[in-house]
């Protein structure tokens, strides 16, 4: 596959579908794919190669009868998606919704091994959920349905082979299910088998706060590398759930001036600075940002446009769009949602000279600290916080100085760079252990 004649006929097979890139702004399948035709053809890859990275490696849709509280049989239906597994283990999140499907599952899987690899962990892709609405849901049927979830896709499932972690509206106790159940099914205690578990039961200190304060570290190197005095950065963050709130606790915590914080319900402003803390006590009294005393009330179109030195959407993705890309005015984006940023709006804050930090870097820390789970599991052995956040910060500070060099090296954008990276590192993966066949 390396053979250099071949890889030199890859910019033929591989179409620029510059049209097809922009007449789905909103579909994630498509805007992953859109960055990943990118980023394959100026690496010039192989096209047997690029057929390979494309295809997810299995996709498994099984049904999930269960018997509901009132004694009826409810079937729903559970689906797996493995993209790619040649680095190691697929890392997922397992999701209960009633808007799973499979096309946003291969979206979301491929996703995966694409953060693994710019982070370099030893982790392939992948994604899961059952289709349902865990809000009509008693826990005893949360638990038959996460129980029976597991059982059907046992075969696949395991700690060297398939590693899920909590997702929409999945959490520990979810995880704790599939442990138990995957265990009972060995014959013996396998922890390692889920990330996201409790402290208790072998999950990692410092997991809750990984993915806000990664978000931190890379933050810090943009502006170090735009000369920005942390002192004197401002910063806006849309979302104040556990990425949010846990970005602007730790920014604050550095010196850094948080101007804006928002929710769904919409967001606060003072251009002094919030006092996080204070903010953080509101929450935890009123659930929601709304009435917090002595900021302005702002909406989050307003919040997403403010000016300020950083811009941390945490919240949705499709927030920053071809409609509102033109009037961002941060001169620094860290990705902490997934997919915040529409391709089109790519193209628009690249002229503008934002520097935007891709989410499958900005947001890697969570699954780095999943990482270190699965690892703490599998040795026995259990660190201490600052040691989990000291090796987070190592990773990510890497990751981040090797997509500088990527997007440097071939005059790409942060998040070109970041896919070329993760590209490669798989396909160097593929190309060492050659085609089974
Ligand atoms: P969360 O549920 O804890 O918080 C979400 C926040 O977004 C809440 O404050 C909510 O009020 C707000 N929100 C919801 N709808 C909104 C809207 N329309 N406008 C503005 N704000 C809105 O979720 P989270 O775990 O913080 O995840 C946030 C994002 O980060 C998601 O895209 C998620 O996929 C991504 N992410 C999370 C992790 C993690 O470790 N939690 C890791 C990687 C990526």
């Amino acid at each position: 596959m390396s053979n250099p004649k071949t890889r030199r006929g890859a910019i033929s097979v591989i179409k620029p579908d510059r049209d097809r890139r922009f007449v789905t702004e909103d579909n994630p399948f498509e805007a992953m794919m859109s960055r990943f035709d990118d980023a394959a053809r100026r690496l010039n890859l192989e096209p047997g190669l690029y057929k390979v990275l494309r295809s997810p490696e299995k996709q498994i849709i099984v049904a999930v009868p269960i018997m509901r509280d009132n004694g009826e049989i409810e079937v729903y239906t559970g689906i797996r998606v493995l993209h790619n597994t040649s680095r190691g283990p697929a890392k997922r999140g397992s999701r209960f919704d009633l808007a799973v499907t499979l096309d946003e599952v291969k979206a979301l899987a491929a996703w995966m091994t694409w953060k693994c690899a710019v982070v370099n962990l030893p982790f392939g892709g992948g994604k899961g959920g059952v289709i349902c609405d865990p809000t009509t849901m008693s826990v005893n049927e949360l638990e038959r349905l996460t129980r029976r979830y597991t059982a059907e896709i046992i075969e696949i499932l395991g700690p060297d082979s398939d590693v899920p972690a909590p997702d929409v509206n999945t959490n520990e106790r979810v995880m704790a299910w599939i442990m138990d159940t995957y265990s009972m099914h060995k014959g013996h205690t396998v922890t390692a088998v889920v990330t996201g578990k409790p402290i208790e039961m072998g999950g990692s200190l410092g997991r809750r706060d990984a993915t806000g304060r990664g978000c931190l570290v890379v933050a810090k190197q943009a502006l170090a590398r735009l000369e920005i005095p942390l002192d004197q950065a401002t910063v806006a963050v849309q979302g104040f759930g556990n990425v949010g709130s846990t970005a602007a606790r730790l920014m604050a915590a550095e010196g850094m001036r948080i101007v804006a914080v928002s929710d769904k319900k919409g967001g606060i402003y003072d251009p002094k600075g919030l006092d996080i803390p204070s903010v953080l006590e509101w929450i935890k009294e009123h659930r929601f940002l709304e009435g917090f005393p002595g900021a302005k009330v702002i909406s989050n179109e307003e919040l997403l446009t403010l000016k300020c030195d950083v811009l941390v959407p945490a919240a949705l993705e499709n927030v920053i769009t071809s409609k509102n890309a033109g009037a961002v005015k941060a001169r620094i984006i860290c990705e902490g949602a997934n997919g915040p940023t529409t391709a089109k709006a790519d193209a628009i804050l690249d002229k503008k000279g934002i520097f935007v930090i891709p989410d499958i870097l900005a947001n890697a820390g969570g699954v780095t600290v999943s990482y270190f789970e699965w690892v703490q599991d599998r040795g026995g052995y259990f660190w201490d916080e600052e040691t989990v956040n000291e090796r987070l910060e190592k990773i990510m500070s890497k990751a981040f100085d090797e997509v500088v060099a990527m997007a440097d090296k071939h005059g790409v954008s942060m998040r070109i760079g970041a896919y070329m990276l993760a590209i490669e590192r798989v396909a160097a993966m593929h190309r060492m252990r050659g085609l089974y066949a």
